[in-house]
């Protein structure tokens, strides 16, 4: 079901009512935060400049630090009384970043999350259950308001113990499932563990967010549960989830975008791409009061399709987020993700999933390895079948990446296993700057 009108506008409508947000956005950050005012004086720019949607391009760039920097109320656009809300994203080192919501604020953000479970067919019939945290997190909560609001009933049980998640979900008859794509397929081996079957469940539908979602996991949690899933997106810089999702055609994200303005630059030059490009999200929000975010960088890697969506749709969809800009290296001049290497590596038979990608520089260019195991070592007694491997893996990163790679198999249990994170990409190239 489409949840708010706004969601199938037509284009023109979307476009007069953004413009319309945006000069009350801009206008409100140039009373309001005196950082944005230096930020914009500093580039020539003031609210009047802003004429058309593609003026936005004039206006600065926002980035993590600058809320880390302006931590905690520097960047607030309203008084401390008018707030009824904080939040904060769990920082890995330092101050972690805060954010504040106006009454307006948690009311859009409210029925943002609405047409987020709208979106995957939750109604009123539904059970559904938040293995989000709650808290300063942004995630439990935003989505408990969402599905509220649309009538079903909610099961706030909060993350971790799966024993209980699986109590709750047999004994209440749980339909709806909200948590990341990596704890459901937990839960699943929790399952198998203890017995119990996909048919001991009342489950048909999963909402995903807060992490990735890659096409191999989808298929996976398809085949051991046998439920309809969704993917949905959002920061805290921008209100948490609620900022896109999927429909149950699960062809992209539909961006709210009567409330975030979605462009994609070059991560590199900083320049706006034309449309349908890939590149690095910004966002600029038009509604929010209590701390309103301009040309917020996300380092998230993706790519939008205007085309109006067979559900009947006609918001701007983005690509599931196919990476960090972080992570993105430029090999000879291309763009290239660790993630695509990965992705390209788990189609080929014969080899395992861990992998090390190596960047050197050999006569002044970019020379780029990639390092796998095979699983069967027996494997590497006949040359023939190596040759035929280290070609076919060659030629399907070069479709992909469209550069060449060397391609190196190494025995079984060789690349270092570490329990965090595992460090992938070794650049060992000079920097010339
Ligand atoms: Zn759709």
């Amino acid at each position: 079901m489409i949840w708010n009108p706004a969601e199938k506008l037509k284009r023109q409508e979307m476009q007069e009512l953004q413009l319309e947000r945006l000069k009350q956005t801009v206008n409100r950050v140039w009373e309001h935060v005196p950082f944005y005012r230096r930020k914009m004086e500093e580039l020539g720019v003031r609210p009047e400049h802003i004429k058309t949607l593609k003026d936005v391009a004039l206006l600065p760039i926002t980035v993590k630090d600058d809320l880390r920097d302006n931590y905690p109320y520097g960047l607030f656009a309203a008084p401390q009384r008018s707030i009824v809300r904080f939040h904060a994203s769990s920082g890995t080192t330092g101050k972690p970043i805060v954010v504040g919501y106006t009454r307006n604020d948690m009311e859009m953000w409210t029925d943002c999350c609405a047409r987020v479970a709208s979106a995957a067919g939750i109604g009123q019939d539904d059970i559904c259950q938040i293995a989000f945290g709650y808290g300063m997190f942004t995630g439990g909560f935003g989505m408990h308001y969402g599905i509220e609001r649309v009538g079903a009933t909610v099961v706030p049980a909060s993350s971790g113990n799966s024993e209980r998640q699986l109590m709750f979900m047999q004994d209440f008859g749980t339909t709806g499932l909200i948590a990341t794509p990596s704890y459901v397929l937990h839960l699943t081996e929790v399952m198998a563990q203890n017995g119990i079957k996909p048919s001991d469940l009342s489950l048909r539908v999963g909402l995903f967010g807060g992490e990735g979602h890659t096409p191999q996991m989808r298929e996976l949690i398809e085949e051991r549960l046998g439920i309809a899933d969704t993917q949905n997106y959002g920061l805290t810089e921008l209100c948490g989830p609620g900022v896109s999702y999927e429909c149950l055609e699960n062809a992209g994200m539909h961006i709210n975008e009567d409330h975030f303005l979605p462009e994609i630059i070059d991560p590199v030059t900083g320049e706006a791409l034309p449309e349908g490009e890939q590149g690095e999200l910004v966002f600029t929000t038009l509604s929010k009061e209590g701390i309103p975010m301009i040309r917020y960088r996300t380092k998230d890697i993706s790519q939008l399709n205007y085309e109006p969506c067979a559900c009947g749709r006609t918001n701007v969809r983005m690509s599931l987020v196919r990476g960090r800009s972080d992570d993105m290296m430029v090999i000879r001049g291309v763009n290239v993700f660790p993630s695509q290497i990965e992705a390209v590596l788990m189609t080929v038979q014969g080899i395992g999933p861990h992998y090390q990608i190596i960047v050197t520089t050999e006569h002044f260019m970019d020379r780029l390895e990639i390092q796998v195991e095979i699983t069967d070592g027996e494997r590497l007694e006949s040359y023939a079948g190596l040759e035929g491997l280290i070609r076919e893996i060659r030629q399907k990163l070069r479709v992909v990446l469209q550069i060449d790679a060397k391609v190196t198999l190494l025995n079984p249990q060789t690349l270092e296993r570490t329990a965090g994170k595992s460090k992938r990409v070794i650049d060992k190239r000079e920097k010339c700057f």
